[in-house]
């Protein structure tokens, strides 16, 4: 048997931003065909002309892009295929699969009167005599048996087929409806295999009538329940977060909202926590529930802190940077970036989010004189302040080793009768302006020499 290469696609209609529930979707549809060698494609929908904008387009590959999702190829306006859709529905009046139909919007309303709760059926379904007037073009659909729609999630799901009206193809004004437009742009693209939220699941089986009729292999459909928020309800503005920019805004790095993300309603086994070579090795439809998943901002802290402390120093600091400008804040200065990266180990082991992380790091990028918060400046009595001239002093001719650092610390601290805590508050207070930072050592061998005698220096000159 010969194996036909993968290929997926991600649709998305460009009248906002891309939320959450699209970017699960894509990368399904991209964990999908990047884990068997195929081809992830990307279709803007973009044929409904008031409400479809550049800049939701924008914002959509932004948000991909964000996401380290990449397509294949340009992506694709469904708007300019209008011609070869209108090809295809005169394609199917010439095989006899469409015909016709120059029933007005009044005289369908009367029918619909008359024969309540049916789908319309047209006189000109099989009439011979044509007039020269306006028409629509409706697919001559089957009236008897039954559509069956294989779905990968779903199960088997089927339609009678004399629930189904003949549905509209092309318009009065030649413009080809959305049903036909995706089916002729799925087939022209190659698509093998559909994933797409299951709200689209009752167009499918209208969908199916349209490569019937074109004589098209059907792609393989799968169709996933959408996400729900906490208490289980429909996912909405409520719930807080749902575009991806506002995730990336909370300071979830792209890893972390990837494995978090495919863990949204696809599992495999009780693998919670995994990187994308694992992802693209494990995804499959298989794994994909039929319950709606539900959004965890608890989780996904957790799933965040993970991907934080297992990404290497340099990809941090990179989505640090990625953050800093996705929130308009300024970008870091070569200082600031040299004494975060010499953090870095013991930043990345304890933040979670990325702003917890920057919360962290305020110490490494604050200038002298460090203002001393009030919390913090409780630590500076003049007992204290003693305590830092004798430490200046000791620091004077160690090592810049973290070892060394602290046994200068110890040996002060014993001289002053005092346990080493009492002299890492007055420390941290001197070196951060906070008590909230990483250990002193961290932040001692991060500054390095000059910059922590220089700290010191400022608040020993008080101790007069
Ligand atoms: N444009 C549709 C949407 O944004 C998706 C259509 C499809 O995947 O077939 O919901």
């Amino acid at each position: 048997m010969s194996q036909t290469p993968v290929v997926t696609r991600f649709a998305p209609s460009p009248t906002g931003y891309l939320h959450i529930g699209g970017a699960r979707t894509a990368l399904f549809n991209w964990l999908y065909a990047r884990g068997r060698g195929g081809k992830f494609l990307l279709r803007i929908e973009d044929t409904d002309r008031a409400r479809s904008t550049p800049e939701a387009t924008a914002a959509i590959l932004k948000g991909l892009e964000w996401l380290g999702l990449d397509w294949d190829g340009e992506p694709i306006s469904q708007f300019a295929r209008k011609d070869r859709h209108a090809e295809v529905a005169r394609q199917m009046l010439e095989n006899g699969t469409a015909y016709q139909c120059f029933s007005t919007t009044d005289e369908i309303a009367a029918w619909r009167e008359e024969n309540p709760r049916q789908p319309f059926v047209s006189p000109w379904r099989d009439a011979a005599d044509l007039p020269d007037a306006p028409h629509v073009i409706r697919l001559k659909a089957p009236r008897a048996g039954e559509t069956l729609i294989d779905d990968q999630v779903q199960g088997e799901v089927r339609v009678a087929n004399d629930q189904l009206d003949d549905m509209v193809l092309l318009r009065s004004d030649g413009t080809p409806t959305y049903m036909l437009a995706v089916v002729v742009d799925d087939h022209d693209m190659g698509v093998t295999h559909v994933i797409r939220g299951d709200d689209h699941l009752t167009n499918t089986a209208r969908q199916i009538q349209i490569y019937d009729a074109m004589g098209w292999d059907r792609p393989v459909f799968a169709h996933i329940p959408l996400i729900h928020g906490e208490d289980g309800k429909k996912l909405s503005k409520r719930h807080g977060a749902v575009g991806l920019h506002e995730f990336a805004a909370l300071g979830y790095p792209p890893a972390a909202m990837r494995n978090y993300l495919a863990r949204l309603g696809w599992s495999h086994g009780d693998d919670e926590l995994f990187d994308d070579a694992q992802a693209r090795a494990w995804f499959d439809l298989s794994g994909i529930g039929r319950a709606p998943a539900r959004l965890d901002f608890k989780k996904l802290e957790h799933v965040s802190g993970h991907h934080i402390g297992a990404m290497g120093d340099g990809d941090v600091l990179a989505a640090l940077e990625g953050y800093l400008s996705e929130t308009g804040a300024p970008a870091l200065t070569e200082p600031q970036r040299t004494r975060i990266l010499a953090a870095m180990t013991a930043l990345k082991e304890k933040a979670k989010t990325l702003p917890a992380l920057l919360d962290q790091a305020r110490f490494a990028m604050i200038d002298r004189p460090v203002t001393v918060e009030e919390k913090a400046a409780k630590n500076l009595d003049t007992v204290s302040r003693g305590m830092l001239v004798s430490l200046t002093a000791a620091l004077q001719n160690v090592s810049w080793t973290r070892h060394d650092l602290e046994e200068a610390a110890k040996q002060v601290a014993e001289q002053n009768g005092v346990g080493l805590g009492k002299i890492a508050g007055p420390l941290r207070a001197a070196l951060a302006g906070t008590s909230a930072t990483p250990s002193v050592f961290d932040m001692m061998t991060s500054l390095g020499r000059d910059e922590t005698l220089a700290r010191l220096q400022d608040q020993t000159d008080l101790a007069g």
